[in-house]
């Protein structure tokens, strides 16, 4: 007889083990984890087991915090207890300044998550941690609830409550295959027979791709060599009278905790190297790589120098093996882009502290649609086209030999650069272009004073401070030109496009030929799940904008829900065109000299959209401005694009045309009110609580609309001005009051127009009309802040 479950994870290391158990905890017990092995038998079983609660975001410092939380719990349970070294402390060095700011970001940010952090000094430093030196060590951030765990009984007891719970667990059967029938269920093949099943959760680590394969994607995950050595025990360690707290150092890259009465040390070492980008041998299975102790010596050398003592004992056992990564670090945890009914959890590279998290956020999608926190930032859906193992793997080396080394803010690591240019990049780049990267596209930041400036990164204000005032200035003033590459662009067509749109927004929705509209979709949760520029073309086409990384996610969301009966056809024209901005009062005589046509205030209103010529270039040209100057967004084909810049330029030469780059649209958004999706849209509010009133219609029928109405707003987004002018406040600051948090800041920046250092924040309704005062916690100042009206500039858009 055939097996049938509703969902079958594939793989049973610390993924596949929490995927499962919270499977069962959030209603789903008719699942199956099938392991090819035994439970742990890939990564799993020899992982250092740290489990630690830093993370750069709220949402990874929340999932975190549940890890420690369910494995202490676990390590109680008296039926099965596990060994769990909870809140042993860590503390994470820095001998920079900067870093040390950095650490008190991550504090502001993580107290909003009911998270403790602290910053500590050099002197605290070798209090805490009596092995440590402090040459050269200026302090660090402590970790309290830092600790270390047995994997193997971890996933042997998350695997039996979840048998508890009604779920099957079946080991020694490797998966061979996945078919996935017309009704988008799936049929799971192993030599021992098929399994049917509703959903699939690919959780196989290294072998991911193996797995990919069958269902015929390929995850950006690939696999680097990690080696840990232990040592014989240490006489400091047996006569401290406490645990050794964890180390993870920035400087000399590499990590340590308490093994026994000695240290387990892993290295993040300059020289690493990727793992199995060839394929895996099969028989790889409860296995490790050689030794290779020479590889790490340098690095090994930098932690006995901040641990002398560790060079007086000797090392009794070297552990190498294969630890996954992806691009930005985080793993993919979510839908797979493009399928049904799929899902991963993979790409972990701290599975241990991580993987309880992940798994509870996994088994809420799985369950409800969504999670209880914003998942973007593990979301599969966040890499689009360009994001191949190819790619994967240069970006793991660099982010391996950058392990503990934070980004600063606007920082964009050079590897895999440039991965997606448009014909302009390189002209760009000759006027003295600065570029970040936004989804993999080069975007025009600003641009350099002289060929050799190099920005200082700080979570303060930078050396590009009066670079970008001067490009605002010139916006304002006159008229500015900048390339938006990578916007997302949908072209939807078919009979009941529109209706079909109408039901996907929570407003108004535009329908008139040469007009466009601003929308909102939202979950079916009620909470704000995209943001869509509409736009209706001759011909019945409707463009449909997003933001650049939204590509594989809105389409997914889209193509979901399209009914049966609908003739509605959506083809992605996002990596075909390109949009030129025009911004400032000079803005319509550049695009007259440069277009025929009527660009008159009458001839072409705010928000209209018409296609036209500009020089020679084919191009739509829409009235829309996020800077709130008077602004044209130009959208041509790739093409086209050098064409319809040569002839903006020559027009605008006349006029004093300056370039201008994102930075200082930033500024000017947040003058604005303007929202940034995942900044400010979340999916963990509701359109009220962003302030979005204006764009909700509760008289039509919209997908999430009944969970709105039943929604009690708890928060509003507000904007704040910030009586400081040292640093700006970066998303995720906690905003307090009396000693108490009140709310998080989603975006921060200097208002150059109105001289005001300008965050845009959530906080607690009843705190959220103007005038409201609190203090924002900003790189550990407590900074006076008050709330403003959310447009605090009057463009003459
Ligand atoms: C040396 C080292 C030290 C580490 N230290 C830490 C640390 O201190 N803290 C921390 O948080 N993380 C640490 N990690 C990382 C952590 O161990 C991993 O992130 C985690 O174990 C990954 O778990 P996983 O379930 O994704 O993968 P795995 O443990 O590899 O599990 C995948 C499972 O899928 C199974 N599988 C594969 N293909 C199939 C198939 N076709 N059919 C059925 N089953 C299949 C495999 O057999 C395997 O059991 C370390 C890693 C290494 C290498």
């Amino acid at each position: 007889m055939t097996e049938r479950a509703k969902v079958v994870v594939i793989g049973g290391g610390i993924a596949g083990c929490s995927t499962i158990y919270h499977l069962t905890q959030e209603g789903i017990t008719d699942c199956i984890l099938i392991e090819r092995d035994e439970l742990t038998s890939g990564t799993t079983w020899h992982s250092a087991a740290q489990v630690t609660n830093f993370g750069m975001n709220q949402t990874m410092v929340g999932l975190k915090s549940h890890s420690i939380a369910l494995y202490k719990e676990l390590s109680e349970d008296p039926e099965y207890p596990i060994n769990y070294h909870h809140a042993d402390g860590g503390i994470r060095l820095a001998n920079t300044e900067e870093q040390m700011e950095g650490y008190r970001h991550f504090a502001s940010m993580a107290r909003g998550m009911g998270v403790e952090f602290e910053v500590i000094d050099a002197a605290e430093c070798a209090r805490r941690h009596p092995l440590l030196e402090t040459d050269g060590l200026l302090g660090g951030l402590w970790d309290p609830m830092d600790g270390d765990i047995d994997p193997a009984q971890l996933c042997q007891a998350l695997a039996r409550r979840a048998r508890n719970a009604g779920a099957k667990v079946i080991r020694h059967r490797p998966v061979t295959g996945l078919t996935q029938r017309k009704d988008d269920s799936w049929i799971v093949h192993t030599e021992k027979g098929d399994i049917e099943a509703e959903i699939v959760v690919n959780a196989g680590g290294y072998r991911c791709n193996e797995i990919g394969a069958m269902m015929g994607v390929s995850h950006p995950v690939a696999s680097m060599e990690h080696q840990y050595f232990l040592t014989e025990p240490i006489k400091a360690i047996e006569e401290a009278g406490h645990r050794m707290p964890l180390i993870r150092c920035p400087i000399s890259d590499y990590y340590s905790r308490q093994e026994k009465n000695g240290l387990l040390i892993g290295f993040y070492e300059q020289g690493c190297k990727t793992w199995g980008m060839d394929g895996i041998d099969p028989n790889f299975t409860n296995a490790l790589s050689p030794d290779d102790p020479e590889r790490v010596i340098e690095t090994f050398e930098g932690a006995m120098a901040r641990m002398p003592a560790i060079g007086e004992v000797g090392i009794h056992t070297i552990v190498n093996g294969p630890i996954t990564y992806t691009i930005d670090g985080a793993p993919l945890v979510g839908p797979i882009p493009g399928k049904r009914n799929a899902f991963c959890i993979t790409g972990l590279r701290a599975g241990l502290g991580e993987g309880g998290g992940h798994g509870w956020l996994l088994a809420q999608m799985i369950a409800h649609g969504e999670a209880c926190y914003d998942t973007w930032c593990i979301d599969p859906r966040r890499f689009t086209g360009h994001a191949t193992v190819e790619l994967t793997a240069l970006k793991a080396i660099e982010d391996y030999q950058n392990e503990f080394r934070f980004h600063f803010p606007h920082e964009h690591r050079p590897v895999g650069r440039p991965m997606k240019t448009t014909p302009l990049t390189a002209v760009l780049e000759a006027e003295g272009g600065h570029f970040g990267v936004v989804n993999g596209w080069e975007r025009l930041e600003y641009v350099k004073p002289s060929a050799d400036f190099e920005e200082e990164h700080s979570f303060r204000f930078t050396n590009a401070h009066d670079i970008i005032a001067d490009e605002v200035r010139a916006v304002q003033s006159g008229v500015g030109l900048t390339e938006v590459s990578g916007f997302n662009r949908f072209e939807i067509t078919g009979a009941d496009a529109h209706d079909f749109l109408d039901r996907m927004t929570c407003g108004r929705l535009q329908r008139t030929e040469g007009r466009v509209g601003l929308s909102y979709l939202l979950n079916h949760q009620g909470m704000v799940k995209a943001e869509a520029t509409v736009a209706n073309l001759p011909g019945g086409r409707i463009w449909y904008g997003s933001a650049a990384a939204s590509e594989y996610h809105d389409m997914d969301w889209l193509t979901q829900h399209i009914g049966v009966d609908e003739d509605v056809q959506i083809r992605s024209l996002t990596n075909d065109m390109t949009i030129l901005v025009i911004a400032g009062p000079k803005a319509r005589d550049v695009l007259a000299g440069a277009a025929r046509g009527d660009w008159s205030n009458e001839g072409f209103k705010w928000l209209a959209v018409r296609e036209a010529f500009v020089g020679i270039a084919p191009a739509t040209v829409m009235r829309v401005s996020f800077s709130g100057e008077l602004a044209y967004e130009i959208h041509v084909p790739n093409q086209s694009l050098r064409a319809a810049y040569d002839a903006l330029r020559a027009s605008g030469a006349a006029h004093g045309l300056r370039l201008f780059g994102s930075r200082a649209v930033e500024s000017m958004r947040l003058e604005m009110g303007f929202m940034h999706w995942k900044a400010e849209l979340l999916t963990e509010f509701t359109p009220y609580e962003t302030s979005l009133d204006p764009f909700v219609k509760m008289e039509k029928d919209f997908v999430g609309k009944a969970a709105l109405a039943a929604h009690e707003p708890k928060v509003k987004l507000v904007t704040l001005e910030i009586d400081s002018d040292m640093a700006p406040a970066h998303g995720g600051a906690s905003v307090m009051l009396g000693g108490r948090v009140v709310g998080t800041v989603s975006s921060g920046d200097w208002g150059h127009r109105t001289g005001k250092n300008i965050a845009m924040a959530f906080v607690e309704k009843a705190l959220a009309s103007e005038g409201h005062a609190f203090d924002v916690d900003v790189i550990g100042q407590m900074l006076p802040a008050k709330v403003i009206s959310g447009r605090i500039y009057e463009g003459a858009r």
